[in-house]
C-alpha cells in the first residue's frame, strides 16, 4: 500500500496511525523520541529531529503525503517537505496557529469574535494595554498548551512579573472571561474544498487540561451550533485548509461566542468521534491525505469522554494502574491507552468514551468511570 508521513508521534499520531492502517495505508513517523506512543505503531519510525534535514528527506522520499500531529512542529520544516511531496495543512496555516498574536489577527480579520487581547512584545505594551483586560491571562504566544505558558494576572504589575517570568517572549494578554461553558467544533477540508463538521462538543477543562468532553453539547442552543459550526468552516476556508482542523470557543451570557484558539490538527475534544460516529476524526486525515472522499460525521450515539490523565495512578496514596476491568464494567466505556509507561500528574495517559443509547446513559457510565479513575464528574 502507500505510505503516508507522520511529523510527531505522539498519542494523536498513533490514533492516525490505527485510522490509516486499517485502510491500509503503511505510516512513517518522524519523532526524536524512541519511546513515542505512535513510534510503537507506525511502519516505519524515523527517528531524528523535526528539523533534521536528513529526517525530513527520508520521509519525503517514501511518503505521498504527509501531515503533522503536533502543533509545534517549525512551519519551515513542512515547507521543505513541500518541496517533494504533498503536506496538508500546508506550512501557511500550521504557522498561523503555531502563534497566538497570527492566530487572534487572522480570525479577527475574517469577521470571527476573539476574546479582547492586546499583543505583548515588550514591558512597554502592558502599560499601553488597556484597564479591560485587566484580570486577564498572559499567554506566550508560541509553544503553549495545556495551560502551560499562562499566567492569571491581576494587575499591570503582575503581567510585568509574569512576562519576565517568561522571559520577556512575546505573549498576548487576554481578558479572562465570565464563561457559560466551552465548546469546539472539528471540521474536515478535502482538496476540493468538500467539507464536514462535528457536533459541536462541549468541554469541562481543569488547571488548562481538557478533562471532560459531552458531545453533543447538552447546553448549545441549535443557535449556538449552527453559528460555532459557521464560524469553524470561515475559518477552515479562510486559510485554505486541507486536513483537519479544530476550533475552540468560550460560549458568554447572552449566547455570545468567541474564539479561544484553533488547533491544525485533530483534537483532543474530537476523541469521542473514533467510538460514536460514522468517520473518526483520525480517518478524515487520512482520507484527506490520500486524496479519498470526507466519510460522514454524523454522531450515532451519545458520547461522553473522559481524558485519563498520570494523576490517575496516585489515587490510592501510592501508584498504581486503574482498575480497568472495573471502569469498563457498564458495557458502554470504551478504553483507549496511549502505551505511555511513565506516569505524571497532568500527563495524558488515554482517554474513555463513555456511550449510551441515550445521553443519560452515556453520563451514567461516565459517572462510573470517572468514580473509578478519580475524576469529579461533571
Ligand atoms: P490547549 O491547546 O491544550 O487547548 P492551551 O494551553 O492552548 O490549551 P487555552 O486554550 O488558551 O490553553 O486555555 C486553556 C483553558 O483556560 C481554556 O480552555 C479556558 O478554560 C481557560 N481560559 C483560557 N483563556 C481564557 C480567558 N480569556 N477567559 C477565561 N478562561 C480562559
Ligand atoms: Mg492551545
Ligand atoms: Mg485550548
Amino acid at each position: 500500500g502507500d505510505w503516508l508521513g507522520l511529523l510527531g508521534g505522539g498519542q494523536l499520531g498513533r490514533m492516525f496511525c490505527h485510522a490509516a492502517q486499517s485502510m491500509g495505508y503503511r505510516v512513517a513517523v518522524l519523532d526524536p523520541i524512541a519511546s513515542c506512543p505512535a513510534g510503537a505503531v507506525a511502519d516505519l519510525h524515523i527517528r531524528a529531529d523535526y528539523d533534521d534535514e536528513a529526517g525530513l528527506a527520508q520521509l519525503a522520499e517514501r511518503c505521498r503525503a504527509v501531515t503533522t500531529e503536533f502543533e509545534n512542529v517549525p512551519a519551515a520544516s513542512l515547507q521543505k517537505l513541500a518541496e517533494r511531496c504533498q503536506v496538508s495543512p500546508a506550512a501557511g496555516a500550521v504557522a498561523i496557529a503555531q502563534d497566538r498574536i497570527a492566530e487572534k489577527g487572522y480570525i479577527a480579520s475574517i469577521g470571527v469574535p476573539v476574546a479582547p487581547y492586546a499583543e505583548i512584545r515588550a514591558e512597554s505594551d502592558i502599560e499601553a494595554a488597556p484597564a479591560s483586560l485587566f484580570p486577564g491571562i498572559l499567554k506566550v504566544a508560541r509553544l503553549g498548551y495545556d495551560g502551560k505558558g499562562q499566567a492569571r494576572v491581576a494587575s499591570a504589575a503582575e503581567a510585568r512579573a509574569a512576562f519576565a517570568s517568561f522571559g520577556g517572549v512575546p505573549c498576548v494578554l487576554e481578558a479572562m472571561l465570565p464563561l457559560e461553558f466551552e465548546v469546539s467544533v472539528v471540521v474536515a477540508r478535502g482538496f476540493d474544498g468538500e467539507v464536514m463538521t462535528y457536533p459541536v462538543a462541549e468541554n469541562v477543562h481543569r488547571d488548562g487540561i481538557l478533562a471532560i468532553t459531552t458531545a453533543p453539547s447538552p447546553r448549545a442552543s441549535a443557535d449556538i451550533a449552527r453559528r460555532a459550526a459557521a464560524a469553524a468552516l470561515q475559518v477552515a476556508a479562510g486559510l485554505d485548509y486541507h486536513g483537519v482542523l479544530c476550533v475552540e470557543f468560550f460560549v458568554l451570557a447572552g449566547d455570545r461566542l468567541v474564539v479561544n484558539e484553533i488547533a491544525p490538527r485533530p483534537h483532543n475534544s474530537g476523541h469521542y468521534s473514533i467510538d460514536a460516529c460514522v468517520t473518526s476524526q483520525f480517518e478524515q486525515q487520512v482520507r484527506v491525505l490520500a486524496g479519498m472522499p470526507l466519510g460522514l460525521s454524523n454522531q450515532m450515539v451519545p458520547a461522553v469522554m473522559l481524558n485519563i490523565l498520570g494523576d490517575a495512578w496516585f489515587t490510592q496514596g501510592g501508584q498504581a494502574e486503574p482498575a480497568w476491568s472495573e471502569l469498563l464494567q457498564t458495557g458502554t466505556a470504551k478504553l483507549h491507552l496511549y502505551g505511555k509507561t511513565d506516569a505524571r500528574p497532568g500527563r495524558k495517559m488515554g482517554h474513555v468514551t463513555c456511550l449510551g443509547l441515550d445521553s443519560e446513559q452515556a453520563r451514567r457510565s461516565a459517572a462510573h468511570a470517572a468514580a473509578v479513575l478519580g475524576i469529579a464528574f461533571p
